[in-house]
């Protein structure tokens, strides 16, 4: 349970009304990472409420603990979360009744896209992946690859922030359900002149690389697609593990690209990472170095993997991998 008084911080310049946070979703599930922006809005400051343009996850939606209510939105013109379609929606919202003061979404790629198109359409300055909240309008977010961590302030009066999602719990869902606000407000013409056209989409058994509690990646070190899948998959599945890759690794074609860990890849920070053959290069840091316990198996004692490792194993990855699969 969230104890709402102690996870408000105050040092307010700007008058607080309510906080809005984009409840993204794919098919009937909420987003892990929707969860954790409800988590940073709480922290702004209450009430917030959840805004979803899916009618499928109202329900769930209405549970998440710490909303006071879901304004829902319905329109097969959000189906597929076009950027040009959502962000004239979130501004008709912002500025209906409710008047919001803040406005929140997952950095996400839906986030990414949406929320400088808002900021234009408000004349307002996005503040991007924030990981932690200072004030109502004084955040933390990393620069410079994850290497600075700049605190910004905004005296902006519409304050609009993604949240990097590996920076907050996700928040719990409850029992008792919040109201459902069927909107009915203005929807402007949104002008939008993109279609969409397919998505093709890399199914898994495995856990989502994004949320997942356990990661085992590979580097170029594999040398090639067949190494990688006939020792990253099975010591994987022996952890419960997601498959993450090095940006080499990827491009190398031993894995799909959805797998990339890093700077211009997925930011993780799970409880365990194993780093199989990677370097450590900044931009892979980037991505991955939050993660509470790294093992790094690599034959370089020198690498610089090893200086963010908390378990290291210098050796042949040949050799070493099928062992400790075999040994869990
Ligand atoms: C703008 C920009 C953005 C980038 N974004 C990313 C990003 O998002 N993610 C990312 O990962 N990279 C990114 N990169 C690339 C990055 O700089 C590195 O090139 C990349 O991370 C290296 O991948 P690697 O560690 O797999 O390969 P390498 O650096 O080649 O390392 C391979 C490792 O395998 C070890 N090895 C080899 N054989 C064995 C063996 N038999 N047993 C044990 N160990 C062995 C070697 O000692 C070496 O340490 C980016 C670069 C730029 C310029």
């Amino acid at each position: 349970m969230i104890s709402r008084a102690s996870k408000r911080l105050f040092s307010s310049s700007i008058p607080r009304l309510d906080t809005l946070v984009y409840l993204e979703s794919s098919g009937a599930k909420i987003n892990p990472a929707a969860l954790s922006s409800v988590s940073a809005a709480i922290q702004i400051g209450e009430p917030v409420v959840g805004l979803t343009t899916s009618e499928e996850i109202e329900s769930q939606a209405s549970k998440i603990e710490g909303l006071s209510k879901i304004i829902s939105v319905s329109g097969d013109q959000y189906k597929n979360k076009l950027a040009e379609e959502l962000a004239p929606l979130f501004k008709d919202i912002i500025q209906s009744d409710s008047k919001f003061t803040h406005f929140i979404v997952p950095a996400s790629a839906v986030g990414k896209s949406s929320l400088p198109r808002l900021g234009a359409l408000l004349d307002v300055q996005p503040i991007s992946d924030i990981v932690k909240v200072e004030s109502n309008n004084t955040f933390v977010r990393p620069i410079y690859a994850g290497n600075a961590l700049a605190t910004v302030k905004s005296n902006d009066s519409i304050i609009l922030a993604s949240v990097r999602a590996s920076a907050f719990a996700p928040a719990a869902a409850g029992e008792k359900q919040c109201e459902v606000e069927k909107y009915s407000g203005t929807i402007s013409d949104s002008g939008n002149r993109t279609q969409f056209v397919s998505e093709s989409l890399i199914t898994s058994e495995r856990p989502e690389l994004g949320s997942a509690g356990k990661i085992v990646s590979g580097g170029r070190g594999l040398k090639n697609k067949e190494t990688f899948e006939a020792l990253i998959e099975p010591l994987a599945t022996k952890l419960g593990a997601a498959i993450g890759a090095s940006r080499a690794a990827v491009d190398s074609g031993f894995c799909d690209n959805s797998l990339q860990v890093g700077q211009t890849g997925k930011i993780v920070a799970p409880e365990l990472y194993v780093a199989v053959g990677i370097s450590g290069a900044i931009q892979h840091l980037a991505g991955m170095k939050d993660s509470k316990t790294i093992v790094a198996i690599n034959k370089n004692p020198d690498e610089p993997i090893f200086n963010i490792a908390d378990v290291g194993f210098v050796a042949d990855l040949n050799e070493v991998v099928p062992e400790l699969t075999s040994k869990l």
